[in-house]
């Protein structure tokens, strides 16, 4: 089971939504389970796929997933961050992109990022 994991910030979860919406054949396809962060994951299910939610950004979501991308779980994060605003947790933001790149886990951090890496993961 591939495992994903995405977070928008708040300016950007429209826009994660949208994205989930351009890929639900993809997701379903190749049976994708994906992992949030709370308010994130809430927004995510509204594409109608299914969303395990952590904890908001904030409150420590994205150091949980970086604790799962250093224990193997997670196998790719879709990060859509907003470099336009400020962000109380980001020590932790940077802790997450830290550890993708200590094992060598895909991050995209922006749309177009994460539509290549998507893509690859077509049949
Ligand atoms: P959220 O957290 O999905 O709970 O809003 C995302 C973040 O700010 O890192």
């Amino acid at each position: 089971m591939y495992r994903i994991a995405v977070i928008a910030h708040d300016g950007k979860k429209a826009e994660m939504v949208q994205f989930l919406m351009q890929h639900l054949d993809v997701f379903k396809q190749n049976n994708i389970d994906l992992v949030a962060t709370g308010t994130t994951g809430k927004n995510a299910r509204k594409s109608g796929l299914e969303v395990e939610c952590l904890l908001s950004g904030p409150l420590g979501g994205d150091a949980q997933i970086a604790a799962q991308v250093a224990e193997g779980k997670i196998d790719m994060v879709l990060f859509f961050r907003d470099p336009l605003d400020k962000h109380p947790h980001e020590p932790d933001i940077q802790m997450l992109m830290r550890i993708c790149d200590v094992h060598n886990i895909p991050i995209a951090t922006n749309p177009a990022t994460a539509s290549s890496l998507i893509k690859s993961l077509e049949k």
